[in-house]
């Protein structure tokens, strides 16, 4: 386990950005270590690598070559694909690794992938025999029609739909979808680790406080993001229950954010879905 944990600090810094309090970043399962490694891809992507012992879950790959190059430098050997959405940063590099490697593609049932082999949909499982784990599929439309998010042993993989601090923009879905999506990860236990697909959190929290410039817990995030992220480490994984306390879109329940929607809106909101309609639109044009 020591080797293992010098492995993954070596070469991925290991992202341990909770505040104290807020879990770890590792889980002990079946005597086998999960860890969760980041490889950057493009501008602010993250595909992750779900590891176990020495195999691997490649999450959102829309490059294959900095997949290969990080298998081969810690002999790591991949088992499955799994994507999210159909857009090319999060696809783009599923084919050459199946192909590469022979392994299956699993993506959204609902959204044409070619890559994907697997398709799956709410109420289905994914089975990582390889790593001796398995996720639920949950559909989570809003930012595309089809989206959908892994999640199983305490991990939530949810590609653009949740961000830490924010949310994804409406593509094709509606804000109503979107809001039931992000309300049903809301839902899951406070202490589940969240890894999505970019690295927006320092923005996001520049739109949090503006939206809550008297929220405390926003304001420490916001300094422990910057530190972060002068360290060239990730902001990632969040926790479900630091969302709940910082991300506006989860806290459209909240007199503040209620208010503010409004002034911004410059007229009264009357469900928790037209304030986050509000919020989003706001958002949309914000110049953080
Ligand atoms: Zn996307």
């Amino acid at each position: 386990m020591r080797a293992a944990a010098r492995l993954a600090a070596k070469t991925f810094p290991h992202p341990s950005p909770l505040p104290e309090g807020e879990g770890t970043n590792r889980s002990i399962l079946h005597d086998n270590m999960i860890d969760v490694l980041h490889v950057p891809a493009f501008h602010d992507n993250y595909i992750w690598l779900i590891r176990a012992g020495n195999r691997v879950a490649v999450v959102d790959p829309g490059d294959a070559e900095p997949v290969m190059q990080a298998l081969q430098r810690h002999a790591l050997q991949p088992a499955a694909v799994l994507c999210t959405h159909h857009h090319a940063d999060h696809v783009g590099g599923a084919a050459a690794l199946a192909s590469r490697w022979g392994i299956p593609v699993y993506g959204p049932a609902q959204e044409p992938i070619p890559a994907v082999d697997r398709p799956v949909d709410e109420g289905d499982t994914v089975d990582l025999p390889e790593l001796g784990l398995s996720f639920s599929v949950l559909f989570t439309p809003g930012h595309t029609r089809g989206h959908i998010a892994y999640y199983g042993h305490g991990l939530l993989f949810c590609g653009d739909t949740l961000f830490a601090a924010g949310c994804g923009r409406l593509f094709e879905g509606t804000a109503a979808q979107l809001h039931a999506s992000l309300s049903r990860l809301a839902a899951l236990p406070g202490d589940t680790r969240l890894y999505c697909g970019h690295e927006y959190t320092a923005a996001n929290l520049r739109f949090a406080q503006t939206v809550e410039p008297d929220n405390p817990d926003v304001r420490a995030r916001a300094e422990h993001v910057r530190q972060r992220r002068a360290q060239d480490l990730p902001s990632l994984p969040s926790t479900i229950a630091l969302e709940l306390r910082t991300n506006p879109f989860l806290r459209t329940a909240s007199p503040t954010v209620q208010r503010a929607a409004e002034t911004h809106a410059g007229t009264a909101l009357a469900s928790q879905t037209e304030i986050f309609t509000s919020l989003r639109r706001w958002k949309d044009g914000f110049q953080g």
